[in-house]
């Protein structure tokens, strides 16, 4: 068997100790004489499961006792849809920053229920940064102010946060999930599709306050209101059992090998910095994000030459570095590199673009 090294935007590598658990445990979890897969969402064996990964979610990511975790499904997309529906109040409104395809989408959905506001955008320089943002722009009355804080396409983060005052904050981070600490209590909601740093495609988790929940519009679906999964510690139906199961692994994985979300965070810092300062020094190579602004988790880059970058991308699959191919709306490469991406991966990769860059400069 030959693993590849996959800089896949998502689904994503997962931790090879965690696969190699999942496999030694797919007949029999345990003594349980069943796999995870089979089991009942109501029985004791499976809610010991579900109890240790939301505790160890907890645990990681220091969320307050008056925030619910919520483990649901529809993938970070649904939430588009859900927080709107949860939030929106009689007047209905809300703020967005376009800083990509996910914070649009965001916007385009709570533009459908209520008054979506755009408070800035960088579509301007194809969201190769983090506009800067003043309050005086800000919608004083907002039921939240929304922002995609990773750009999973784009490869920016936030690394300052917006002040909003008394308007929950409300933000997206399926990709940089457990990437590094965040102050959960600065943020009325926390919404994530598990897929590019917990567990496998069909998990989404919500950390929503609780102050938040119960007031969702009357047209909202059951299926949509958080009071449905809040009030049935998330098995008002059948949760995504197994992906809950790989999440809890890939939980206690951080913790054992890191200990918290700071040392995943200087760990994660140490692995993009091989890939930036290459990227900054290369010749056929440059980044495409303004430096302040850069992604510890997704590192977009291009020759400037589209038939270079199809060759590289063919190169570097044919050599096991698989996935590199850039988003459409900017081309060239994007290489991923989520908690699980090992340092020596990164490492190789550079390589391999050094020696690319030798034969073809
Ligand atoms: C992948 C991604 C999404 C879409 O997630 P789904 O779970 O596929 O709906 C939304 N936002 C961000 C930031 C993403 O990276």
């Amino acid at each position: 068997m030959a693993r590849v090294y996959n800089f896949s935007a998502g689904p994503s590598t997962l931790p090879v100790p965690v696969l190699e658990r999942c496999a030694k445990e797919m007949l029999e979890y345990g003594t349980s004489g069943q796999s995870v897969m089979e089991m009942s969402h109501r029985s004791a064996e499976y809610q010991a499961i579900f109890d240790q990964t939301e505790a160890l979610m907890r645990e990681l990511m220091n969320i307050p006792e008056n925030y619910k975790v919520l483990f649901l499904q529809g993938g970070a997309s649904s939430q588009f849809a859900m927080v709107p529906m949860n939030l929106y109040s009689e007047k209905a409104k809300a703020d967005f920053v376009i800083t990509g395809q996910w914070a649009k989408k965001a916007y385009k959905e709570a533009a459908r229920y209520g008054n979506a506001h755009i408070v800035a955008s960088s579509e301007d320089k194809t969201f190769s940064y983090i506009p800067k943002l003043d309050p005086k722009d800000f919608t004083k009355d907002a039921d939240y102010f929304h922002i995609c804080m990773n750009n999973t396409i784009y490869g920016t983060k936030y690394h300052t946060l917006p002040d909003t005052g008394n308007v929950p904050l409300v933000a997206d981070i399926s990709s940089c999930i457990l990437s590094e600490p965040i102050d959960v209590t600065k943020f009325g909601i926390l919404y994530a599709g598990a897929q590019k740093n917990l567990a496998p495609a069909g998990l989404t988790i919500a950390i929503v306050r609780e102050d938040l929940i119960g007031h969702a519009m009357d047209i909202t679906p059951t299926m949509f209101n958080y009071s449905t999964h809040a009030e049935n510690g998330s098995m008002f139906n059948t949760p995504p059992c197994y992906a809950i199961y790989v999440a809890g692994l890939v939980l206690q994985w951080v913790k054992d090998t890191f200990g918290d979300l700071e040392h995943m965070k200087a760990h994660n810092e140490k692995k993009a910095a091989i890939l930036y300062d290459y990227l900054d020094h290369s010749k056929l190579f440059r980044g495409t994000v303004v430096p302040e602004d850069r992604s510890l988790m997704n590192v977009p880059f291009v020759t400037g030459d589209k038939e270079m970058d199809a060759k590289f991308v063919a190169a570097s699959k044919a050599a096991g570095f698989v996935n590199l191919k850039g988003h459409r709306t900017v081309g060239g490469m994007r290489a991923s590199i989520y908690n699980a991406m090992p340092i020596e991966g990164v490492e190789k990769l550079v390589q391999f673009m050094e020696k690319f860059e030798k034969e073809n400069a």
